[in-house]
């Protein structure tokens, strides 16, 4: 049995990103051979593609993600969708993120004040549930790979 991966989708080339666009890594195919491979996005299934933007906002002392425009707060409907990942894809031995996103990113993600201001970086929403949940796989993010 091959050891499982979970893949932001878009890096595998899928055209999920709220732009309509794709982030594919270059030579992600030669990365993978070994592996299975279980794509992740979580934002496309609930928001649809392309989408109005969402940030990660401090608020109240608590990240919340926030739509760009709008300002709606999508936290649970996210959180949501990414629970219903862990609870079908309990186990995974690897997992890579796309950098930045405001649910994928590891610790490059902008953390915005109620004005809009970068704060911090930080992890977006996924990321901080993947690490409490896959306790014993390798995350990292694209960034890391390309080193
Ligand atoms: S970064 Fe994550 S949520 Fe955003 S498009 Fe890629 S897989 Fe989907």
């Amino acid at each position: 049995m091959k050891p499982k991966i979970i893949v932001s989708a878009c890096l595998l080339g899928e055209y999920c990103r709220y732009d309509g666009k794709t982030k594919r890594m270059e030579g992600i195919e030669e990365l993978l051979k070994e592996y299975e491979v279980i794509p992740f996005c979580p934002e496309a299934p609930i928001f649809g593609t392309p989408r109005e933007r969402i940030n990660v906002v401090m608020t109240n002392g608590e990240k919340r993600i926030v739509t760009d425009e709008t300002n709606i707060d999508v936290t649970k409907k996210l959180k949501g969708e990414i629970e219903r990942f862990l609870a079908s894809h309990p186990n995974a031995d690897r997992i890579i993120l796309k950098s930045k996103s405001p649910s994928c990113g590891l610790g490059t993600t902008p953390i915005l004040d109620e004005n809009k201001k970068v704060i911090a970086k930080g992890n977006g929403l996924a990321a901080d549930l993947f690490l409490q949940h896959y306790k014993k796989s390798e995350i990292s993010d694209e960034l890391s790979l390309a080193h």
